[in-house]
Protein backbone atom coordinates (compact mmCIF):
# COMPACT_ATOMS: atom_id res chain seq x y z
CA UNK A 1 0.00 0.00 0.00
CA UNK A 2 1.41 3.19 -0.80
CA UNK A 3 0.67 5.57 2.22
CA UNK A 4 1.98 8.27 0.89
CA UNK A 5 -0.80 8.90 -1.38
CA UNK A 6 -2.83 9.25 1.71
CA UNK A 7 -0.95 12.42 3.00
CA UNK A 8 -0.43 13.97 -0.67
CA UNK A 9 -4.65 13.76 -0.86
CA UNK A 10 -4.98 15.45 2.38
CA UNK A 11 -3.23 18.28 1.46
CA UNK A 12 -4.75 18.45 -2.23
CA UNK A 13 -8.03 18.86 -0.60
CA UNK A 14 -7.07 21.88 1.39
CA UNK A 15 -5.33 23.03 -1.92
CA UNK A 16 -8.59 22.32 -3.70
CA UNK A 17 -10.44 24.50 -1.40
CA UNK A 18 -7.73 27.25 -1.15
CA UNK A 19 -7.18 26.53 2.47
CA UNK A 20 -2.79 24.98 2.04
CA UNK A 21 -1.18 27.36 4.05
CA UNK A 22 2.33 28.69 2.83
CA UNK A 23 4.82 29.86 6.48
CA UNK A 24 6.90 33.14 5.55
CA UNK A 25 10.10 31.98 7.17
CA UNK A 26 11.24 35.01 8.67
CA UNK A 27 14.20 35.78 10.97
CA UNK A 28 13.10 38.45 13.42
CA UNK A 29 16.03 40.88 14.65
CA UNK A 30 16.56 41.52 18.33
CA UNK A 31 16.42 45.29 18.95
CA UNK A 32 15.16 46.14 15.17
CA UNK A 33 11.10 45.14 15.64
CA UNK A 34 8.85 45.16 13.79
CA UNK A 35 11.96 45.12 11.13
CA UNK A 36 12.75 40.98 10.33
CA UNK A 37 14.36 39.39 7.67
CA UNK A 38 12.70 37.13 5.23
CA UNK A 39 14.32 34.69 3.38
CA UNK A 40 12.21 34.48 0.23
CA UNK A 41 12.96 32.86 -3.04
CA UNK A 42 15.15 34.86 -4.14
CA UNK A 43 17.23 35.34 -1.55
CA UNK A 44 17.03 37.94 2.15
CA UNK A 45 14.58 40.76 2.23
CA UNK A 46 13.80 43.80 5.11
CA UNK A 47 10.02 43.59 5.79
CA UNK A 48 7.87 44.99 8.33
CA UNK A 49 5.84 42.83 10.49
CA UNK A 50 2.21 43.39 10.97
CA UNK A 51 0.44 40.77 11.95
CA UNK A 52 3.00 39.60 14.76
CA UNK A 53 1.13 38.64 18.72
CA UNK A 54 4.30 39.63 20.50
CA UNK A 55 2.19 42.98 20.72
CA UNK A 56 4.35 45.01 22.73
CA UNK A 57 7.57 43.65 21.49
CA UNK A 58 8.65 42.55 24.68
CA UNK A 59 10.11 39.67 23.08
CA UNK A 60 12.93 41.78 22.33
CA UNK A 61 13.00 44.03 25.15
CA UNK A 62 16.57 44.00 26.49
CA UNK A 63 15.35 42.96 30.22
CA UNK A 64 13.71 40.18 29.24
CA UNK A 65 16.45 38.65 26.35
CA UNK A 66 19.24 39.45 28.89
CA UNK A 67 17.24 37.01 31.88
CA UNK A 68 16.66 34.86 29.20
CA UNK A 69 20.30 34.97 28.31
CA UNK A 70 22.08 34.98 31.80
CA UNK A 71 19.61 32.15 32.98
CA UNK A 72 20.31 30.05 30.29
CA UNK A 73 24.51 30.68 30.58
CA UNK A 74 23.85 29.84 34.34
CA UNK A 75 21.21 27.05 34.24
CA UNK A 76 21.93 25.50 31.06
CA UNK A 77 18.81 24.88 28.26
CA UNK A 78 16.28 22.47 29.40
CA UNK A 79 14.65 21.77 32.66
CA UNK A 80 15.82 18.13 32.70
CA UNK A 81 12.20 15.96 33.11
CA UNK A 82 8.46 16.22 33.60
CA UNK A 83 7.35 18.38 36.77
CA UNK A 84 7.47 15.67 38.79
CA UNK A 85 10.77 14.13 37.61
CA UNK A 86 13.13 17.06 38.25
CA UNK A 87 12.29 19.10 35.97
CA UNK A 88 10.49 21.47 39.05
CA UNK A 89 13.24 24.63 38.30
CA UNK A 90 13.27 27.66 40.15
CA UNK A 91 12.32 30.00 38.08
CA UNK A 92 9.54 28.39 37.02
CA UNK A 93 8.43 27.92 40.75
CA UNK A 94 9.35 31.88 40.69
CA UNK A 95 7.48 32.62 37.64
CA UNK A 96 4.08 30.26 38.85
CA UNK A 97 3.85 32.83 42.01
CA UNK A 98 4.27 35.57 40.02
CA UNK A 99 1.24 34.95 37.73
CA UNK A 100 -0.56 33.66 41.19
CA UNK A 101 0.01 37.64 42.23
CA UNK A 102 -0.56 38.96 38.38
CA UNK A 103 -4.66 37.66 38.63
CA UNK A 104 -4.95 38.09 42.34
CA UNK A 105 -5.18 34.43 42.92
CA UNK A 106 -3.98 31.75 45.65
CA UNK A 107 -1.99 29.88 43.50
CA UNK A 108 -0.68 29.71 39.17
CA UNK A 109 0.36 26.60 37.52
CA UNK A 110 2.74 26.81 34.20
CA UNK A 111 1.68 24.52 30.63
CA UNK A 112 4.02 24.24 27.80
CA UNK A 113 1.63 26.32 25.85
CA UNK A 114 -1.49 28.15 26.31
CA UNK A 115 -2.80 25.87 24.17
CA UNK A 116 -2.20 22.83 26.58
CA UNK A 117 -3.33 24.63 29.36
CA UNK A 118 -6.84 25.27 27.79
CA UNK A 119 -7.03 21.77 26.48
CA UNK A 120 -5.82 19.83 29.73
CA UNK A 121 -7.11 22.57 32.18
CA UNK A 122 -10.43 22.75 30.88
CA UNK A 123 -10.84 19.30 30.23
CA UNK A 124 -9.51 18.18 33.65
CA UNK A 125 -11.53 20.87 35.87
CA UNK A 126 -14.57 19.16 33.97
CA UNK A 127 -13.56 16.13 34.43
CA UNK A 128 -13.20 16.57 38.23
CA UNK A 129 -16.83 18.07 38.83
CA UNK A 130 -19.30 15.71 38.83
CA UNK A 131 -22.22 15.89 35.93
CA UNK A 132 -20.35 18.89 34.67
CA UNK A 133 -22.44 20.75 32.10
CA UNK A 134 -20.07 23.16 30.26
CA UNK A 135 -21.93 26.22 28.67
CA UNK A 136 -19.03 27.57 25.83
CA UNK A 137 -19.07 30.57 24.10
CA UNK A 138 -19.57 30.13 20.13
CA UNK A 139 -16.33 31.99 19.04
CA UNK A 140 -14.03 30.20 21.64
CA UNK A 141 -10.33 29.69 20.62
CA UNK A 142 -9.95 25.91 19.25
CA UNK A 143 -7.49 24.93 22.13
CA UNK A 144 -11.31 25.39 24.26
CA UNK A 145 -13.21 23.54 21.91
CA UNK A 146 -11.00 20.73 22.18
CA UNK A 147 -10.71 21.05 26.37
CA UNK A 148 -14.44 21.11 25.74
CA UNK A 149 -14.66 17.82 23.99
CA UNK A 150 -11.94 15.93 25.77
CA UNK A 151 -13.89 16.06 29.10
CA UNK A 152 -15.92 14.09 27.63
CA UNK A 153 -19.10 15.45 29.55
CA UNK A 154 -22.27 16.90 28.75
CA UNK A 155 -21.86 20.69 26.64
CA UNK A 156 -23.98 23.35 25.39
CA UNK A 157 -22.79 26.03 23.09
CA UNK A 158 -24.74 29.30 23.70
CA UNK A 159 -24.73 31.77 20.79
CA UNK A 160 -21.46 34.50 20.82
CA UNK A 161 -21.79 36.66 23.92
CA UNK A 162 -25.83 36.18 23.55
CA UNK A 163 -26.51 36.74 27.43
CA UNK A 164 -30.22 35.52 27.05
CA UNK A 165 -29.24 32.08 25.32
CA UNK A 166 -26.61 31.76 27.97
CA UNK A 167 -29.28 32.24 30.80
CA UNK A 168 -31.83 30.13 28.96
CA UNK A 169 -29.37 27.32 29.14
CA UNK A 170 -28.47 28.05 32.73
CA UNK A 171 -32.01 27.71 34.06
CA UNK A 172 -32.89 24.74 32.38
CA UNK A 173 -29.97 23.22 33.61
CA UNK A 174 -31.04 24.50 37.43
CA UNK A 175 -29.19 25.70 39.71
CA UNK A 176 -28.50 22.61 42.04
CA UNK A 177 -25.73 20.86 38.53
CA UNK A 178 -22.70 21.99 38.61
CA UNK A 179 -21.62 23.98 35.48
CA UNK A 180 -18.25 25.47 34.11
CA UNK A 181 -18.74 28.35 31.97
CA UNK A 182 -15.92 28.68 29.96
CA UNK A 183 -14.78 32.12 27.27
CA UNK A 184 -12.47 35.05 26.55
CA UNK A 185 -11.96 38.28 26.95
CA UNK A 186 -10.40 39.69 23.92
CA UNK A 187 -11.76 37.24 21.30
CA UNK A 188 -8.44 37.12 18.76
CA UNK A 189 -10.04 37.85 15.37
CA UNK A 190 -13.14 40.02 16.02
CA UNK A 191 -11.24 41.79 18.24
CA UNK A 192 -14.48 42.30 20.56
CA UNK A 193 -14.23 41.77 24.28
CA UNK A 194 -16.78 39.06 26.14
CA UNK A 195 -19.62 40.17 28.14
CA UNK A 196 -17.36 39.54 32.14
CA UNK A 197 -19.56 41.14 34.11
CA UNK A 198 -22.86 39.96 32.59
CA UNK A 199 -21.16 36.66 32.64
CA UNK A 200 -20.26 36.61 36.48
CA UNK A 201 -23.55 38.07 37.23
CA UNK A 202 -25.31 35.27 35.89
CA UNK A 203 -22.90 32.54 37.13
CA UNK A 204 -23.34 33.74 40.46
CA UNK A 205 -26.87 33.60 40.15
CA UNK A 206 -27.52 30.37 39.05
CA UNK A 207 -24.35 28.83 40.66
CA UNK A 208 -21.69 28.08 37.84
CA UNK A 209 -18.18 28.04 38.13
CA UNK A 210 -15.88 30.40 35.70
CA UNK A 211 -13.26 30.20 33.25
CA UNK A 212 -11.99 32.82 31.54
CA UNK A 213 -8.87 33.01 28.30
CA UNK A 214 -7.58 36.01 28.94
CA UNK A 215 -4.69 35.42 25.96
CA UNK A 216 -5.25 38.10 23.75
CA UNK A 217 -5.63 40.78 27.21
CA UNK A 218 -2.91 39.64 29.36
CA UNK A 219 -0.13 42.46 29.54
CA UNK A 220 -2.09 44.48 27.47
CA UNK A 221 -5.25 45.86 29.45
CA UNK A 222 -5.72 46.82 33.42
CA UNK A 223 -3.13 49.07 35.71
CA UNK A 224 -0.67 45.94 35.63
CA UNK A 225 -1.55 44.16 32.87
CA UNK A 226 -3.54 41.55 34.33
CA UNK A 227 -6.33 42.04 31.39
CA UNK A 228 -9.91 43.13 30.76
CA UNK A 229 -11.00 41.36 33.52
CA UNK A 230 -8.65 43.37 35.92
CA UNK A 231 -9.17 46.57 34.17
CA UNK A 232 -13.09 46.07 34.61
CA UNK A 233 -12.80 45.22 38.27
CA UNK A 234 -13.96 41.60 37.64
CA UNK A 235 -10.48 39.38 38.71
CA UNK A 236 -11.91 38.16 42.06
CA UNK A 237 -15.32 37.45 40.53
CA UNK A 238 -13.90 35.16 38.04
CA UNK A 239 -12.65 31.05 39.33
CA UNK A 240 -9.91 30.30 36.41
CA UNK A 241 -8.11 32.82 34.92
CA UNK A 242 -5.91 31.43 31.82
CA UNK A 243 -3.23 33.11 29.79
CA UNK A 244 -0.20 32.62 27.49
CA UNK A 245 3.17 33.89 27.85
CA UNK A 246 3.64 33.79 24.21
CA UNK A 247 1.92 36.97 23.16
CA UNK A 248 1.64 40.51 25.05
CA UNK A 249 5.11 38.60 27.29
CA UNK A 250 6.64 38.24 24.63
CA UNK A 251 8.25 34.05 25.38
CA UNK A 252 6.44 30.99 25.61
CA UNK A 253 4.31 29.10 27.36
CA UNK A 254 0.81 29.28 29.34
CA UNK A 255 -0.97 29.25 32.72
CA UNK A 256 -4.14 28.98 34.87
CA UNK A 257 -4.45 30.68 38.11
CA UNK A 258 -6.78 29.96 40.72
CA UNK A 259 -7.48 28.88 44.63
CA UNK A 260 -5.07 26.44 45.94
CA UNK A 261 -7.58 23.44 45.78
CA UNK A 262 -7.87 24.05 41.45
CA UNK A 263 -4.71 24.24 40.81
CA UNK A 264 -3.26 21.59 43.49
CA UNK A 265 -6.40 19.72 41.81
CA UNK A 266 -4.97 20.09 38.13
CA UNK A 267 -1.92 19.67 38.98
CA UNK A 268 -2.64 16.28 40.58
CA UNK A 269 -4.46 14.81 37.48
CA UNK A 270 -4.01 17.00 34.28
CA UNK A 271 -2.66 14.58 31.71
CA UNK A 272 -0.91 17.47 29.79
CA UNK A 273 0.83 18.86 32.54
CA UNK A 274 1.98 15.49 34.69
CA UNK A 275 3.41 13.45 31.59
CA UNK A 276 5.46 16.65 29.60
CA UNK A 277 8.71 17.77 30.03
CA UNK A 278 8.59 21.18 32.47
CA UNK A 279 9.40 24.79 30.68
CA UNK A 280 13.07 25.50 30.57
CA UNK A 281 14.21 27.60 33.46
CA UNK A 282 15.33 30.11 30.66
CA UNK A 283 12.00 30.75 29.29
CA UNK A 284 10.85 31.33 32.98
CA UNK A 285 12.85 33.46 34.01
CA UNK A 286 12.56 35.70 30.55
CA UNK A 287 8.43 35.32 31.21
CA UNK A 288 9.01 36.52 34.92
CA UNK A 289 11.13 39.52 33.57
CA UNK A 290 8.64 40.61 31.32
CA UNK A 291 5.56 40.13 33.53
CA UNK A 292 7.42 41.89 36.65
CA UNK A 293 8.49 45.02 33.77
CA UNK A 294 4.39 45.04 32.14
CA UNK A 295 3.41 44.98 36.06
CA UNK A 296 5.23 48.23 36.23
CA UNK A 297 5.10 49.99 33.04
CA UNK A 298 2.42 51.31 31.44
CA UNK A 299 4.44 53.23 28.96
CA UNK A 300 3.92 49.76 26.25
CA UNK A 301 0.26 49.74 27.10
CA UNK A 302 -0.09 53.33 26.45
CA UNK A 303 2.06 53.42 23.12
CA UNK A 304 0.31 50.02 21.81
CA UNK A 305 -3.09 51.73 22.32
CA UNK A 306 -2.24 55.09 20.06
CA UNK A 307 -0.74 53.60 17.63
CA UNK A 308 -3.46 50.84 17.18
CA UNK A 309 -5.61 53.90 17.64
CA UNK A 310 -4.36 55.95 15.02
CA UNK A 311 -3.62 53.19 12.34
CA UNK A 312 -7.32 52.56 12.50
CA UNK A 313 -7.96 56.47 11.72
CA UNK A 314 -5.74 56.28 8.84
CA UNK A 315 -6.88 53.26 7.30
CA UNK A 316 -10.47 54.28 7.64
CA UNK A 317 -9.53 57.28 6.39
CA UNK A 318 -7.86 56.02 3.36
CA UNK A 319 -11.19 54.03 2.52
CA UNK A 320 -9.92 50.20 3.83
CA UNK A 321 -13.01 48.12 5.14
CA UNK A 322 -11.70 48.31 8.49
CA UNK A 323 -14.04 46.61 10.83
CA UNK A 324 -14.46 48.41 14.06
CA UNK A 325 -12.93 46.96 17.54
CA UNK A 326 -12.52 48.46 20.88
CA UNK A 327 -9.14 46.55 21.34
CA UNK A 328 -5.79 46.31 19.43
CA UNK A 329 -6.70 44.10 17.04
CA UNK A 330 -7.37 45.84 13.36
CA UNK A 331 -9.72 43.68 11.10
CA UNK A 332 -9.52 44.68 7.29
CA UNK A 333 -11.90 43.26 5.70
CA UNK A 334 -11.27 41.25 1.97
CA UNK A 335 -13.96 38.73 2.46
CA UNK A 336 -12.34 36.05 -0.44
CA UNK A 337 -9.70 33.93 0.23
CA UNK A 338 -8.32 33.78 -2.57
CA UNK A 339 -8.42 37.59 -2.54
CA UNK A 340 -7.02 37.88 0.54
CA UNK A 341 -3.93 35.21 0.11
CA UNK A 342 -3.21 37.65 -2.86
CA UNK A 343 -2.90 40.99 -0.70
CA UNK A 344 -0.87 39.11 1.61
CA UNK A 345 1.60 38.18 -1.74
CA UNK A 346 1.31 41.25 -3.24
CA UNK A 347 2.26 43.00 0.34
CA UNK A 348 5.01 41.57 0.61
CA UNK A 349 6.49 41.44 -2.72
CA UNK A 350 5.82 44.79 -3.90
CA UNK A 351 6.00 46.69 -0.30
CA UNK A 352 8.41 44.74 2.12
CA UNK A 353 5.23 44.36 4.28
CA UNK A 354 4.37 41.08 6.08
CA UNK A 355 0.48 40.19 6.96
CA UNK A 356 -0.65 36.35 7.24
CA UNK A 357 -4.05 36.31 5.18
CA UNK A 358 -6.92 34.91 7.74
CA UNK A 359 -8.85 32.42 5.91
CA UNK A 360 -11.19 29.66 6.48
CA UNK A 361 -11.46 27.83 9.14
CA UNK A 362 -9.88 30.27 11.34
CA UNK A 363 -13.02 32.87 10.39
CA UNK A 364 -16.37 31.56 8.23
CA UNK A 365 -16.16 31.13 4.57
CA UNK A 366 -16.88 34.93 3.48
CA UNK A 367 -15.39 36.98 6.32
CA UNK A 368 -11.65 36.42 5.05
CA UNK A 369 -9.19 39.14 6.51
CA UNK A 370 -6.37 40.91 6.90
CA UNK A 371 -5.57 40.63 10.71
CA UNK A 372 -3.50 43.83 11.71
CA UNK A 373 -1.94 44.12 15.13
CA UNK A 374 -0.03 47.62 15.58
CA UNK A 375 2.97 47.63 18.35
CA UNK A 376 4.15 50.75 20.18
CA UNK A 377 7.37 50.24 17.12
CA UNK A 378 4.87 50.16 14.36
CA UNK A 379 5.83 54.29 14.40
CA UNK A 380 3.43 57.09 12.07
CA UNK A 381 5.76 56.22 9.47
CA UNK A 382 5.07 52.75 8.99
CA UNK A 383 1.37 52.80 9.45
CA UNK A 384 1.39 55.77 6.68
CA UNK A 385 3.63 53.42 4.19
CA UNK A 386 1.01 50.67 5.36
CA UNK A 387 -2.05 52.82 4.76
CA UNK A 388 -0.18 53.82 1.11
CA UNK A 389 0.23 50.09 0.34
CA UNK A 390 -2.95 49.04 1.50
CA UNK A 391 -4.12 51.05 -1.13
CA UNK A 392 -2.46 49.91 -4.09
CA UNK A 393 -3.27 46.36 -3.30
CA UNK A 394 -6.83 46.85 -3.25
CA UNK A 395 -6.78 48.98 -6.35
CA UNK A 396 -4.18 46.45 -8.25
CA UNK A 397 -7.34 43.32 -7.06
CA UNK A 398 -10.03 45.46 -7.74
CA UNK A 399 -11.14 45.00 -3.85
CA UNK A 400 -14.02 47.42 -3.15
CA UNK A 401 -13.63 50.81 -0.94
CA UNK A 402 -15.39 52.06 1.68
CA UNK A 403 -18.40 54.42 0.59
CA UNK A 404 -16.58 57.37 2.26
CA UNK A 405 -13.89 56.48 0.10
CA UNK A 406 -15.64 56.43 -3.09
CA UNK A 407 -17.27 59.68 -2.67
CA UNK A 408 -13.98 61.80 -1.54
CA UNK A 409 -12.59 60.14 -5.25
N1 LIG B 1 -6.36 30.96 23.42
C1 LIG B 1 -6.55 31.80 22.40
C2 LIG B 1 -7.78 32.65 22.40
C3 LIG B 1 -5.62 31.90 21.36
O1 LIG B 1 -5.83 32.74 20.35
C4 LIG B 1 -4.46 31.09 21.40
C5 LIG B 1 -3.37 31.10 20.32
N2 LIG B 1 -3.48 31.93 19.31
C6 LIG B 1 -4.30 30.22 22.48
C7 LIG B 1 -5.26 30.18 23.47
C8 LIG B 1 -3.09 29.34 22.57
O2 LIG B 1 -2.02 30.04 23.16
P1 LIG B 1 -0.52 29.65 22.84
O3 LIG B 1 -0.15 30.31 21.55
O4 LIG B 1 0.25 30.11 24.02
O5 LIG B 1 -0.50 28.16 22.70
Amino acid sequence: MDYQTFFRGAVESLKAERRYRVFADLERRAGEFPHATWHSPEGPRDVVVWCSNDYLGMGQHPAVVQAMTETAARMGTGAGGTRNISGTNHPLVTLEAELADLHGKEAGLVFTSGYVSNQTGISTLAKLIPNCLILSDALNHNSMIEGVKQAGCEKKIFRHNDMEHLEDLLKAAGKERPKLIVFESVYSMDGDIGKIGEICDLAEKYSAMTYIDEVHAVGMYGPRGAGIAERDGHMQRIDVVEGTLAKAFGCLGGYITSTEAVVDAVRSHAAGFIFTTALPPAICAAATASIRHLKASTAERDGQHAQATRAKAVLANAGLPVMPTDTHIVPVMVRDAEKCKAATDLLLAEHGIYIQPINYPTVPVGAERLRITPTPFHNDALIDHLAGALVAVWKKLGLPFTRQAIAAE
